[in-house]
């Protein structure tokens, strides 16, 4: 290990750097996005590295119990299995699960072996944080990724926080907000909890769950109402503003709908609309629903016709979840797109890839999605760092049916879901290995390696390589040599290089070149539509979830600060598990006191998909009528919707009907 090794924290998406040395962590002052700063899980980083529950040598499993077998046994058992699923039933019986924690190289070759043997069966936990910004923002912007750098947040004079507990859950971004506060930008938060996020607002705009679309209507019709629309911007630079009535969405009707009052909908929507630059920042309180796709489509229709989009200062920041979500999707770990946002149902663009790979016929249409991958007829899943059992209401439920096909898992711990495999691979941590990340921002971050894994784990571009000789394809072993080939794959990576990606800060793409300098704010001039024209689309509200006298009250889901998706990494943190230890529920004075609940007791939340125990925190913050858990505990999943975004697939976790009560 070298003294000071530059890294990037592998927790959320922010993409916030540090050095490993070998005393710990060393901040880095001179990043571009966190200036020497890290929030709590970034500072427990190194916690995982070392972990006494590391896996260790590869592992089969025989009968109930587990043996330690050596790489060669693993591998060729693993190959073997895939050919026996791919003979007898054909490639519609196999599925592969990337990682967002994984680096884009690994994603790449991946997808790669899934495409190569002949099915898109292939996904990863973008499916159940922003699938909807995939579709939404690709089909009106034709770029479906954060707009504008993190830090441009500073350049504000007015932004929008919508569905987004940031100060938590991303919180390094808060520092670009309160610099914007500081020259004076109002800050409005849509968002039903008093969450440290709304702490941060000049206005805070506590609307009851799932009424989104119809308070972003309501702005809109208050902009069209008092001509405070672009105009000019609309002409020139969009499509489909005829199609767009929001007469019927009236401050007085949007307040009946959000419980909001008329003059706030008119104040945000002035404050909006007027500023310089303004940009809207959300995240999975507006994805995580059955209308997600219209939540994001909504959101992009007020920055359109405001022009507040394609400028410093004033976009749309979906932030996303794990720190390489945005780029496990450029790289085509999913079920719909290839590498490059090719689509799965583009035999043009499709074939580019298939001479690109030297391939003879690849597959077309979309194969299953994380959610279906249970309930279909599966011989074989290679799962590849991720604890979809307890990150997936759906996989949750159904955990007994992957038993039925031979499962691999490639982790660095022994996860509930590797507890399900056939076949357990030790992987490398992030600092064990090289590649590149994509941060939320679209900036690539080169990572280098400041250690090396315990006993024989190996960096997962390894063991692909393996998989892949044993199928017969020739990949590459080296991060360098298949950041090459992503050059190829994926047009704007086509000038990211070891070089670039690793200068502090990486580079932002769209890099069309080796010595262009990254695009930090997109749209400038055309959007990446066939056209070069936006697209605005009418969307309109329905009631999601209701309540009923079986289940009074609303169940919000969400992250807590101190961790991080399942909580396989955080909740082997001794610093962090300390300080949050256990599975909890907010509750509503109100609503404790009408359901005979004090704080600290242990308590029941029943929803119609399932129920959970958890601790009592009774507080004026959460609103009346409405529980939060977070979902890092097993228990929140196991009674989560499983309603779809038939859109996106996405999952509807945010919110479900239910009742609390006492355990005893
Ligand atoms: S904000 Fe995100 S990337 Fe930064 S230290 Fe915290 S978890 Fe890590």
């Amino acid at each position: 290990m070298s003294a000071r090794t530059p890294t990037v924290c592998p927790y959320c998406a922010v993409g916030c750097g540090f050095y490993i040395t070998r005393s710990g962590i060393e901040y880095m002052q001179d990043h571009p996005v966190n200036e020497g700063s890290l929030c709590p899980k970034g500072n427990a980083a190194l916690d995982v590295l070392n972990h006494v529950d590391r896996l260790r040598y590869p592992m089969m499993r025989i009968g109930d119990g587990w043996i330690r077998v050596s790489w060669e046994e693993a591998l060729d058992r693993l190959a073997e299995e895939m050919k026996r699923a791919l003979r007898e039933m054909g490639p519609k019986s196999i599925a592969f699960l990337g990682s967002a924690k994984c680096t884009n190289e690994e994603n790449y070759l991946f997808q790669k072996i899934a495409r190569l043997v002949g099915t898109n069966s292939i996904d990863n936990s973008a499916r159940r944080c922003h699938s909807p910004t995939i579709v939404a923002l690709r089909r009106m912007l034709g770029t479906p990724a954060m707009t504008n750098p993190i830090t441009d947040l500073a350049l504000s004079d007015c932004i929008l926080l919508i569905g987004s507990n940031l100060a938590e859950n991303h919180p390094v971004v808060a520092r670009w907000i309160l610099r914007a506060r500081d020259r004076g930008a109002a800050v409005i938060v849509a968002d039903p909890r008093v969450t440290p996020t709304a702490w941060l607002a000049d206005l805070h705009l506590q609307l009851n769950p799932g009424t989104d679309i119809a308070l972003i209507n309501g702005m809109i019709n208050v902009i069209l109402r008092e001509g405070l629309e672009n105009r000019s911007f609309i002409k020139e630079r969009t499509g489909g503003f005829e199609e767009l009535d929001v007469s019927d969405y009236t401050p007085d009707r949007v307040s009946s709908i959000t419980g909001l009052s008329a003059g706030d909908i008119v104040r945000a929507a002035r404050l909006y609309a007027k500023s310089s630059a303004s940009t809207i920042v959300y995240c999975m309180g507006i994805t995580q629903h059955t209308c997600g796709t219209d939540n994001v489509t909504a959101c992009a229709n007020l920055a359109l016709i405001c022009g507040q989009i394609g400028r410093p200062g004033a976009g749309i920041l979906p932030l996303r979840g794990q720190n390489n979500v945005q780029g496990a999707c450029d790289m085509g770990a999913l079920a719909d797109f290839y590498p490059g946002w090719r689509s799965v149902d583009d035999s043009r663009e499709i074939d580019e890839l298939r001479r690109l790979w030297n391939a003879g016929a690849l597959p077309v249409g979309r194969g299953l999605t994380a959610d279906m991958m249970p309930d279909a007829d599966l011989r074989f899943l290679y799962v590849m760092g991720e604890d979809i059992v307890n990150s997936d209401p759906t996989v949750s439920r159904r955990r007994g049916k992957l038993k039925r096909c031979f499962m691999v898992v490639q982790e660095i711990f022994m996860t509930d879901t590797a507890k399900l495999a056939d076949l357990v691979l030790p992987a490398a941590a992030w600092a064990e290995k090289e590649g590149t990340f994509t941060s939320t921002e679209r900036r690539v971050q080169w990572v280098s390696r400041a250690g090396e894994p315990p006993g024989e784990a190996r960096p997962d571009i390894w063991i692909l390589a393996e998989v892949a000789a044993r199928l017969g394809f020739d990949f590459p072993s080296e991060p360098e040599e298949v950041l090459a080939e992503i050059n190829q794959a994926v047009p704007a990576y086509r000038g990211i290089s070891r070089r670039n990606a690793g200068a502090r800060g990486g580079i932002i793409w769209p890099c069309p070149h080796p010595d262009h300098p990254g695009t930090p704010v997109l749209h400038a001039e055309r959007f990446s539509t066939p056209d070069g024209r936006a697209r605005i689309s009418p969307v309109h509200h329905t009631p999601l979830e209701r309540t009923s006298p079986e289940h009074p009250l609303i169940l919000l889901t969400g992250r807590v600060v101190l961790h991080y998706n399942s909580g396989s990494m955080t909740m082997r943190s001794e610093g962090l598990v300390k300080r949050e230890p256990e599975m909890h529920v907010d509750v509503n004075p109100d609503d404790a006191a009408r359901f005979g609940v004090a704080d600290g007791d242990t308590v029941v939340v029943e929803t119609g998909w399932g129920r959970a125990r958890a601790r009592a925190r009774v507080t004026p913050r959460q609103k009346r009528g409405t529980l939060f858990m977070p979902f890092h505990f097993p228990e929140t999943n196991l009674i989560a919707s499983e309603l779809l975004d038939r859109n996106a697939m996405m999952p509807e976790l945010k919110i479900a009907a239910c009742r609390i009560g006492r355990a005893d």
